[in-house]
């Protein structure tokens, strides 16, 4: 099920990332601890009372020119209204209200989003008469908090949390493979939707305006049903806009969010850039099954090395995502494009694979006895079982004697030892440690 999207949006140093920070943190630090995983981040997901979220600061959008600031903050709070299902409005107590905030508010209140106002730098909660003064921007009670302290934050959360619309039941069947076609403006999205489709294509669901968010075509190979969800269609913004990393991101957040195999486009004539790992390292933490496309493969120029040499480049530029294969093709000439369907097949199934317990143990059994886990002041990890728990991504626990002993590289050894077995080529795995003696 897609998770809802909550975004904050203010003012340069009112202390959104800081907040932002916060709400992520601790999840952070369970579900990735991998080298190579982009730590400057834009999204990261929340859970409060049960529900999870995905979180987006929208802060960092950079502008040249003058009235710098208040072009920056009118660009997200735009971005805020066209992508997220919440916006967390972020004031500065210490400044007071700003002609920028009352803006900003103004377009808030036009676009009827759920909004909730978050007055930051209220260190000292005695002195909350700072914080009234924001009662006149028009969403109610706004919420004191401190990022440097972390007072506030669970109130905050429990005012968003509230206002998320329900979540959205699954749109399709459980047999439909949902494949979202992702990467930055012009890698070819469209000409590639275009061209798995071909005749097939479903001119009705296709139409501008039907969706806003991305375009969903079904179609049918084989006897297997899919959908593409596609984030191309929507080109009415101004450059500045579409370029914007943020945008585009943000597009492809909501479109990794409702898919099983997300194809990670690159340009195999401009090679890999920075925005293109952002994007896929979001499919990665979304716990989807993955490929990279290299496409226009049609106007580089080849010679035997050419595709071990882009290979290798992918590999050393993604370096958490091993798993995930790579399939060159031309989208424009179709060449090598029917390589790419019975991958997607592939990775589809070894994203719902779950493998029986007895198994995972005996394999863990022989990497322990293999490689025993290294002792840590005296004491060693004992593993006691392992169990895969959930499938779409297979996620693994594994039950042992203090979750503390358990190290990262350990634990990729392990994880190296079940992918040798079991292989889970193109999805993450997921592996939590609990502790049961
Ligand atoms: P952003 O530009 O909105 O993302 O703001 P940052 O999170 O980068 O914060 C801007 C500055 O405000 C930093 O120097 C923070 O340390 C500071 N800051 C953030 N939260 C608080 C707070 O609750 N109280 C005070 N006094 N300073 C804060
Ligand atoms: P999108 O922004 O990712 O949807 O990209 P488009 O599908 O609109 O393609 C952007 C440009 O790249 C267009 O001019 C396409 O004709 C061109 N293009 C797309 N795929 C290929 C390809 O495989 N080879 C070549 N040579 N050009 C391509």
């Amino acid at each position: 099920m897609a998770r809802p999207v909550i975004a904050i949006v203010g003012r340069p140093n009112v202390g959104k990332s800081t907040i932002f920070n916060r709400v992520i943190g601790d999840r952070l630090a369970i579900v990735e601890d991998k080298p190579g995983v982009t730590r400057d981040r834009l999204y990261g997901s929340g859970e409060w009372n049960g529900k999870a979220f995905s979180i987006v600061d929208t802060g960092g959008i950079e502008i040249d020119g003058e009235d710098e600031i208040m072009k920056s903050v009118r660009m997200q709070a735009e971005l805020a209204i066209e992508e997220a299902d919440v916006i967390i409005f972020m004031v500065d107590a210490k400044a007071g209200l700003t002609h920028a905030d009352d803006e900003v508010a103004r377009m808030l209140f036009r676009s009827r989003k759920p909004v909730v106002v978050a007055v930051n730098k209220v260190d000292n909660f005695n002195r909350m008469d700072d914080v009234y003064e924001f009662y006149s921007l028009g969403f109610g009670e706004p919420i004191a908090i401190s990022g440097s302290h972390g007072l506030g934050i669970g109130d905050l959360l429990e005012t968003a949390v509230e206002k998320l619309p329900e979540p959205k039941q699954d749109e399709y069947d459980d047999d439909v493979i949902k494949v979202a076609v992702i990467g930055r403006p012009n890698v070819g999205k469209s000409s590639l939707v275009n061209a798995l489709l071909g005749e097939e294509r479903v001119i009705v669901s296709n139409m501008a305006g039907t969706t806003r968010d991305a375009i969903d075509t079904p179609f049918e190979r084989d006897g297997q049903r899919y959908v593409l969800i596609d984030t191309a269609g929507m080109r009415k913004r101004g450059k500045v806009y579409e370029t914007t990393e943020k945008y585009s991101v943000m597009r492809a957040l909501k479109a990794i969010e409702r898919a099983d195999v997300v194809l990670v486009l690159i340009n195999g004539e401009e090679g890999i850039i920075e925005q293109d790992k952002h994007i896929a390292g979001f499919a990665h933490e979304a716990g989807k099954a993955s490929i990279f496309v290299v496409n226009k493969w049609d106007v580089v120029e080849k010679d035997e090395k050419t595709m071990q040499q882009f290979t290798q480049s992918i590999r050393d530029h993604f370096l958490f995502m091993t798993y995930a294969p790579i399939v060159f093709l031309s989208a424009k000439t179709k060449q090598r494009l029917q390589k790419l369907i019975p991958v997607v097949n592939h990775v589809s199934e070894q994203h719902a694979l779950r493998i029986q317990t007895h198994l995972l143990n005996d394999v863990i059994a022989d990497a322990v006895a293999m490689n025993p886990p290294p002792s840590d002041k005296g004491k060693r990890l004992r593993i006691n079982y392992v169990t895969q728990v959930a499938v779409k991504p297979p996620t693994i626990v594994v039950f042992v004697n203090d979750p503390e002993l358990m190290h990262f590289s350990y634990q990729r050894y392990l994880e190296n030892k079940i992918r040798g077995a079991f292989n889970f080529e193109g999805t993450p795995i997921r592996i939590y440690t609990r502790r049961k003696s």
